[in-house]
């Protein structure tokens, strides 16, 4: 019997532990396979082999039974996931229903997740932007949070690397605020998104408007091949997960890549409720999972942990992981786990209509979705009067406006038939949030969900800053739409709740000093040597570009480190 626990406890011991499988995730595992590690990546939900459970992936619009529209019994049973934009009949099946996984809103939060293997790197719109150091340095400047314990010169070789193997597209724009990367060739402009490039580089000082750079194989390299991966075919239906690999997620590049080594074992079904940390050795010995599927309590041992579960998992785990050591969550001596969560404000856009180019029309897809303005307000000084600024998308599109008049066979032609209309632009609303105590997540205390886990609470709401942010956004692009010449400007403010954005962030903040952030430069934990956070729960703070990339980038820089200092014996 006692041999017996030994080979168990053998069996379940392991080099390093990875606590989730999407987008960071899946970068702790393939670099920590790829240094050799015997690594288990723990997943709460199902397996997603690429490919093969990709359900709909090549389905016809007249194949999905509601024409790709989701029933309104479904709608109504999903209050907060139904706002979410990708959720669809094509897509459905990848999101959190509302009803499966609850949470409590201490102020309204749309909380959308996918628990899968792969995570949200199969439903992301691959929005790719390095940060720079009006990024890294903007708390110390502005005075907020606390100061990032890292500079863009630390992060940039691994933005590159990251980049190369996930495949980026974009052009060297050359702008010091969005600095340029390893590209593949970008996802051209339309004439009207070129038109209004022009119109802002002859007309406006420090203002872009430049292709969106986003992470799809325009033309891959042999790395992309040697992953099984291939060239991007636009069919724009990616958020059904891409037979083509064409863009990156988890399922297609890394996990697989890991898995490959030999040296990753990829546990799904395994919800992963706290880490364990060992008194006698200062540091974590392992986590306790439940298997959703028996119910059973199992625990498994490594010598590094990377913790994965998308922000705000990440800090229900971390503070669910309580002992004599750490009471108040593991790592929280400072007690700001939890804390200073943010977001982006994405409660604007502006609509308009051009008249010219009317000779013209687009043909095929942009998989990249247009363009990008990078922020250009408060960059190189404060002038305004709200800190930070926002970047915002930028597209043109026109299509065919069909008539339905007629019976018959005059339908038939008129609908066929359409005349285009004018070409349309849109512009929506990326704003920077600023970190603040206020806004926290904590575990309810009575509250807990089928695994015994307690419910993760959420109380995060916009500020006045926010407010006067998207005043400016409105008049700024109105005022820049008007004399391009666009008409019928139609700016729209909405109030959707804070996490709709999909880039919460924060709760356990990197910073250079172990009272006031539960983490160091290293992404390693102040308090406990041996576990590494390196999803958004990291951020101190959350610039207005998408975050996933430096993810991406953090995660790699932290992997390589950890791997040292463990060869060292320093954790
Ligand atoms: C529709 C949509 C559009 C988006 N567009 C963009 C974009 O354009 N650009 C951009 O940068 N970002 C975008 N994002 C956000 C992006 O997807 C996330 O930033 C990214 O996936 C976060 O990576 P992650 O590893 O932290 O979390 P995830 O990718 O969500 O992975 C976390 C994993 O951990 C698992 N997990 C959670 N809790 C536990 C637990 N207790 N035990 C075990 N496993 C657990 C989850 O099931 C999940 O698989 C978008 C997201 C969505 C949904």
């Amino acid at each position: 019997m006692a041999n017996l626990n030994i080979d168990s406890v053998k069996e379940r011991t392991f080099d390093a532990i990875v606590i989730g499988s999407g987008m960071s995730g899946g970068w702790a595992a393939k670099e920590l396979t790829g240094k050799g590690l015997k690594t288990l990546m723990l997943e709460r939900g199902r397996d997603v082999k690429h490919v093969k459970d990709y359900p709909t992936t090549n389905l016809y619009p007249w194949e999905f039974p509601h024409h790709g529209v989701l029933p309104m019994d479904v709608q109504e049973a999903n209050p907060i996931v139904n706002r979410c934009y990708a959720f669809g009949e094509d897509a459905a099946h990848f999101f959190v229903k509302d009803k499966e996984h609850p949470y409590v809103q201490e102020k309204p939060f749309d909380w959308i997740r996918g628990y899968q293997v792969g995570g949200k790197s199969l439903m992301w719109a691959r929005q790719t932007q390095r940060w720079s150091d009006f990024d890294f340095e903007g708390p110390e400047r502005d005075g907020f949070a606390v100061d990032w314990p890292i500079r863009y010169k630390d992060i940039d070789p691994w933005y590159s690397y990251v980049e190369k193997f996930a495949g980026i597209s974009g052009n060297r724009d050359g702008i010091a605020e969005l600095p340029d990367g390893e590209f593949l060739p970008a996802y051209p402009l339309n004439d009207v998104e070129s038109y209004f490039s022009n119109h802002v580089k002859a007309n406006y000082k420090n203002r872009h408007v430049i292709s969106a750079r986003c992470a799809h194989l325009s033309k891959p390299n042999q790395i992309h091949i040697d992953q099984g991966r291939t060239q991007c075919q636009s069919r724009t239906l990616c958020q059904r997960g891409c037979p083509f690999g064409g863009y990156f997620s988890a399922n297609s590049s890394t996990v697989p890549w890991a898995l490959r080594s030999g040296k990753l074992t990829l546990r799904p079904h395994s919800v992963v409720e706290s880490i364990i940390y060992d008194e006698k050795l200062g540091k974590a010995s392992g986590v306790r999972v439940v298997d959703t599927q028996t119910k059973e309590t199992i625990e498994y041992y490594a010598k590094i942990i990377f913790v994965n579960a998308a922000a705000l998992n990440t800090n229900l785990v971390l503070l669910n992981s309580t002992s004599n050591r750490f009471p108040n969550g593991l790592g929280n001596d400072s007690g700001v786990l939890g804390k200073y969560v943010a977001f982006h404000n994405y409660s604007a856009h502006i609509g308009a209509e051009y008249d010219g180019f009317k000779e013209w029309t687009t043909d095929g897809r942009n998989p990249a979705g247009g363009g990008y303005i990078p922020r250009f307000r408060n960059v190189y000084k404060q002038e305004t009067d709200f800190l930070r600024g926002y970047a915002s998308g930028f597209s043109a599109y026109r299509f065919k406006q069909h008539n339905y008049d007629g019976v018959g066979a005059s339908l038939k032609e008129n609908t066929v038939k359409g005349d285009l209309g004018p070409w349309y632009v849109g512009s929506h609303l990326m704003g920077e949030t600023i970190p603040k105590e206020s806004n926290f997540v904590k575990l309810d205390p009575k509250l807990k969900d089928d695994w015994g886990v307690p419910l993760l609470s959420i109380s995060v709401d916009y500020d006045d800053n926010d407010e006067k942010m998207k005043k400016d956004y409105i008049e700024q692009l109105t005022e820049m739409f008007t004399s391009a010449g666009f008409t019928n400007i139609k700016p729209s403010t909405n109030h959707q709740s804070p996490g709709l954005d999909i880039h919460e962030m924060g709760g356990a903040r990197m910073g250079n000093d172990p009272k006031t952030s539960v983490l160091n430069k290293w992404n390693q934990m102040h308090a406990c040597k041996n576990v590494f956070v390196t999803d958004g729960a990291c951020m101190t703070s959350t610039s207005c570009q998408n975050p996933s990339l430096t993810y991406m980038a953090l995660t790699a820089r932290a992997a390589d480190y950890a791997v040292s200092e463990m060869q060292k014996g320093n954790v």
